[in-house]
């Protein structure tokens, strides 16, 4: 085979195209993959999941040190911020993930182009790196190119004062005052490290609710929880224009006053990525909100194209882009290949978490489902009480007839590892009596997930 001749070229090494990449070389197949940024990783390992949560678990600790401590008989001096540290901690994580990708990278022989990629008609690669350009010819091409933050007209972002999540995970000084436009997972996740070193947040929200798409009952009981904590939400707002000053921000509101602050985070969304790609060049035409379109098993409408990950339809999770980039090769070299979109997992990873899988209540009332709910709140659990951290439930939903479970929400302390469990008995089809019978160590958290299994259809225990 010629030096530029692969079996498979990757466009993108966020958390779909990297995993496909690796998994399609495991399989045996010659693998290129093309990423534009120096670091691999994509969004999620750059600017997205990883550091997010870094900065989400340094917040977290300088605000239990503040203000929990006391509680547990630890006294402390003056607890301080070290902000620059704390970037650096979060910088330093971020670096080692993404060298290990490329290590990942080396070890299974995926070849690495730096560069941006684009089509060129059928099998053709065109790379162009800072110095050079590359052409690669390729049996088969998969797209995996990701998203960019949504923009909102009249938001005039500047990329320092008004900007979005990227700049928000590297402030150089805490904001007196942060405005949060969008209350979805990224903006509560950011206002909440915000919230916790100090600054004043005010979350903004175009709809009545917060966290559209995770189940409303546990949505609002979360809201109370953030509001106590210091968020301050203004639902039902609409945001007409956003401009930087020489002394701060002013946001205007629909029908209202306007809001001075320091800072402005927009997080009203995400949209696919395919600037320059070349797509007319085989004849893909993205659709009304920019994705491509693909059918079930990730193949565009061009022959030997397929696109996955947050370029396609879906939720935007970085582990719903692995699962297709596996599922997506799989097939290519197997002829099998599946994911199954019932139990991708959600995961909001504020204090206390939100996790979900499955369908949410108010899916279930729209869908005239008939179905059971066991609750258990954390307030009767051990563990919960151990920690000092009671607030939240967990919540399972079971057809009426058959006992299958439908969907779980957690709200409350490592609801995100929590949910792992429930995704997993899902995807074996489990009944709330299968989870229920499960013998679950005392004293966990978990224990609170086999209780809530059991008040789906008869009286927990410890209730
Ligand atoms: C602040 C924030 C926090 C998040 N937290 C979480 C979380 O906790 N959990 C979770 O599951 N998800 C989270 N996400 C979402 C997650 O990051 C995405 O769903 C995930 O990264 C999508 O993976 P992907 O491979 O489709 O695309 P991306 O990760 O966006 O990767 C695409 C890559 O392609 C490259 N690229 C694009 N075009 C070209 C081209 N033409 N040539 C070469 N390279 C190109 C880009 O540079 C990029 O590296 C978060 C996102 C943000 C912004």
């Amino acid at each position: 085979m010629a030096a530029n001749q692969f079996d498979l070229v990757v466009l993108g090494a966020g958390p779909g195209g990297y995993v496909a990449a690796i998994k399609a070389a495991q399989l045996g197949l010659n693998v290129a993959c093309v990423e534009r940024e120096p670091a691999l990783g994509g969004t999620c390992l750059r600017v997205g999941c990883i550091p997010s949560k870094v900065l989400l678990e340094s917040s977290e600790k300088f605000a239990e040190a503040r203000h929990d401590f006391a509680r547990h008989g630890i006294k402390l001096g003056a607890v301080e911020l070290d902000l620059p540290a704390m970037l650096r901690r979060k910088d330093a994580v971020v670096a080692a993930l993404t060298k290990g990708v490329e290590g990942l990278f080396k070890k299974n022989r995926v070849t690495r182009y730096t560069g941006h990629g684009r089509l060129a008609g059928p099998g053709r690669v065109i790379v162009e790196g800072q110095d050079s350009t590359v052409e690669l010819a390729a049996k088969h091409i998969l797209i995996a190119t990701g998203s960019k933050p949504a923009p909102l007209p009249g938001v005039a972002v500047d990329g320092d004062r008004i900007g979005m999540s990227t700049e928000a995970l590297s402030y150089p000084e805490v904001p007196g005052h942060l405005v949060v436009i969008g209350a979805g997972y990224i903006g509560l996740e950011l206002g909440a490290v915000w919230s916790r070193l100090g600054a004043k947040v005010t979350v903004l929200e175009f709809l009545p609710r917060i966290l559209p798409g995770m189940d409303s009952e546990i949505a609002a009981e979360a809201q109370k929880i953030f509001t106590r904590q210091g968020l301050e939400f203004r639902l039902g707002t609409r945001v007409t224009a956003a401009r930087a000053g020489q002394h701060g921000c002013r946001v205007e509101i629909e029908g209202t006053e306007a809001v001075e602050c320091d800072r402005v985070l927009l997080a009203v969304g995400r949209v696919p990525y395919t600037e320059n790609l070349g797509l007319d060049t085989v004849g893909i035409t993205p659709d009304e909100t920019g994705r491509i379109p693909v059918d079930d098993h990730f193949a565009t409408s061009a022959p030997g194209v397929y696109a996955i990950g947050d370029v396609i339809r879906g939720p935007m999770l970085a582990h719903k882009a692995e699962e297709e980039g596996i599922a997506c090769v799989e097939r290519l070299v197997t002829g099998h290949g599946h994911v199954d979109y019932d139990t991708i997992p959600g995961v909001c990873y504020t204090h206390p978490e939100i996790a979900s899988v499955g369908r949410t209540e108010d899916q279930l009332q729209k869908e005239e489902v008939r179905f059971r709910k066991g609750v258990f709140p954390f307030l009767a659990s051990g563990r919960a009480k151990t920690l000092g951290q009671t607030e939240g439930r967990v919540k399972v939903l079971a057809d009426a007839d058959t006992d299958r479970v439908l969907g779980v929400h957690i709200l409350g302390p490592r609801a995100g590892d929590l949910i792992a469990e429930a995704a997993a008995a899902m995807a074996f089809g489990a009944s709330s009596e299968d989870i229920a019978r499960v013998c679950h160590a005392h004293p966990t958290l978990s224990e609170a997930l086999k209780e809530a299994a059991l008040a789906v259809t008869g009286p927990a225990i410890h209730l």
